[in-house]
């Protein structure tokens, strides 16, 4: 008898299960997908989640780009649900990322894939670089695989007449480029796009060192929960301080360094690092370490590197 109730109830329980997940089907795969997220040069999109917005930045921001984050958000949901476990290291690592779906082939079969070793030859002409920086309003996500600090909008970088929008930053530990064979215990990756989709990755590698102030106002309000971006209405960060004083750098064409591991993107690696503190960095590495890809083959690029 009792061996019949319990099993009533384990049948009645999965119907009520299975209904749950029909009914709300889409909504449990939203916040499942949260979990899953791609890192930040994973999809374009993802770094329009900054225009999620605060009652006040609401206000600044105004309806139209309310409206926005709307269909913003339904792309993510879309997105997210894409967007399979993959991992840095084991069974869904970046050797298996080419084979986990058919839109992620570029990790695999790819010929410009980043990140590379990248070796200083004789600097070229000079091409100066800039960025139009200044103190933003910020909020931060913990995408499951690295933290995200998504910038609101007037952050340009400058390169060959053109005007690419800073989206968000992320970090990397160890550091995914190399320097002639040398890593980093660290890289910071500034991803900026064009209306366009066109997409521009600075790099900044960082060294132990002093400490960085505004890593540990970063690291300060780290996220409790994963995928989910908090605001931060209390203080303003500038981009800038992710920035050295020398701009020497190398560029080349590359890849994401992560699924889908999609090509055409413009990399710019500055060649002088900043600098952590060990306490900063092993912070950091509580949370992530080894969120790195592997170094790819550089295939006959041209790798220039500019004064
Ligand atoms: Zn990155």
């Amino acid at each position: 008898m009792t061996y019949k109730i319990n099993n009533f109830l384990l049948v009645s329980a999965l119907s009520l299960f299975l209904v749950n997940c029909s009914l709300f089907g889409s909504h449990s795969k939203k916040e499942s997908a949260e979990d899953t997220k791609a890192p930040a040069e994973g999809a374009a999109a993802t770094s329009d989640q900054k225009t999620n917005a605060t009652p006040d930045q609401g206000q600044a921001f105004g309806q139209k780009q309310l409206d926005q984050e709307v269909q913003v958000s339904a792309m993510m949901t879309k997105m997210d649900a894409e967007n399979m476990n993959w991992t840095y290291t084991g069974d869904a690592g970046p050797k298996q990322w080419g084979a986990m779906k058919p839109t992620w082939q570029n990790c695999s079969k790819g010929n410009r894939q980043s990140p590379i070793n990248l070796v200083w030859r004789k600097p070229s002409a000079e091409k100066p670089i800039s960025f139009n920086y200044s103190a933003s309003l910020w909020s931060l996500v913990d995408n499951g695989r690295t933290l995200q600090v998504n910038f609101s909008k007037n952050n340009k970088f400058l390169i060959d007449n053109r005007e690419y929008e800073l989206n968000e930053v992320h970090f990397h530990s160890p550091s995914e480029h190399k320097l002639s064979k040398r890593g980093f215990p660290m890289e910071v990756h500034l991803k900026h796009s064009t209306p366009e989709g066109d997409v521009a990755m600075v790099a900044i590698f960082i060294k132990e060192g002093s400490p960085l102030s505004s890593a540990t106002e970063i690291w300060n309000r780290w996220p409790k929960q994963k995928g989910v971006q908090v605001p931060v209405p209390d203080a303003l960060l500038n981009p800038a301080d992710f920035l050295p004083a020398r701009l020497s750098y190398y560029e080349y064409q590359g890849s994401l360094t992560s699924p889908p591991c999609t090509e055409g993107v413009r990399w710019v690696v500055l060649n002088t690092p900043l600098e952590m503190s060990m306490d900063q960095l092993t912070a950091f590495r509580k949370k992530y370490s080894s969120n790195n890809r592997p170094l790819q083959p550089i295939n006959g690029r041209n790798v220039t590197n500019y004064p």
